[in-house]
């Protein structure tokens, strides 16, 4: 959580406003039988000053994660859900279109 709003290099104090905005991942890393199945990950950042961060969040079981992403060429989401940088490129994109 430390790198919204701050530069890469941590060197001065946050002076941005921008608005946060968060993506919860639509995967579960954890099989159903595990303790932690419940944990997953959000995203969240800035679309201001371009910076992000992950979180770890508790999403009840019952809740079926939305996918954002489901429109796009198998391939395409892959490699977007393998980079974090491109995958905030992308949803901030979406995020400005009204689509997220
Ligand atoms: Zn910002």
């Amino acid at each position: 959580m430390s790198r919204l709003h701050a530069p890469l290099d941590d060197a001065e104090p946050a002076t941005c406003g921008g608005t946060i905005r968060r993506y919860l991942r639509r995967y579960r890393f954890h099989p159903p039988e595990s303790r932690s199945y419940e944990r997953t990950f959000q995203l969240l950042w800035c679309s201001d000053c371009r910076t992000y961060a992950t979180q770890t969040v508790h999403v009840p079981r019952a809740t079926v994660l939305p996918n954002p992403l489901a429109d796009l060429a198998v391939e395409v989401r892959e490699t977007l859900e393998r980079k974090e940088l491109a995958l905030v490129k992308h949803l901030d994109r979406m995020a400005r279109r009204g689509q997220l």
